[in-house]
């Protein structure tokens, strides 16, 4: 690990699925997306992303698998509580992760981004 880098831990509601992710720098020094697709705004997702390899889910057989659109994105929900925890692309090399899900993240200290996810 560089010093600069931080580990985050999260959970869906439930806490049946967990996740551990390493990012390169603290998550308030990283964009998390905005956006205001339909599946952004109705499961209130604040997404950050990290490399595949920075990543461990723990609990995976409670998630359920969810790709709506051009269905480039595999999100996955928890079975139990509906929780939306992450999503990747096809060869989970990079993962969309819902800050909102992580442990300790002070939200009001996030750069938000804007993204039109709506009209892509
Ligand atoms: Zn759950």
């Amino acid at each position: 690990m560089t010093s600069t880098e931080k580990t985050y831990e999260g959970s869906c509601h439930c806490k049946s699925v967990k996740l551990s992710v390493t990012l390169p720098a603290p998550i308030e020094e990283q964009k998390v997306i905005n956006c205001n697709c339909s599946l952004c705004v109705d499961r209130a997702l604040l997404i950050f992303f990290a490399a595949g390899d920075k990543v461990t889910i723990e609990g995976e057989e409670h998630l359920n698998p969810y790709s709506f659109n051009k269905k480039v994105i595999h999100y996955h929900f928890c079975k139990n509580c509906g929780s939306i925890l992450f999503g990747h692309d096809k060869d989970k090399t990079q993962y969309g992760i819902n800050a909102r899900c992580i442990s300790g993240v002070d939200l009001d200290k996030l750069q938000l981004v804007k993204h039109d996810g709506a009209s892509s």
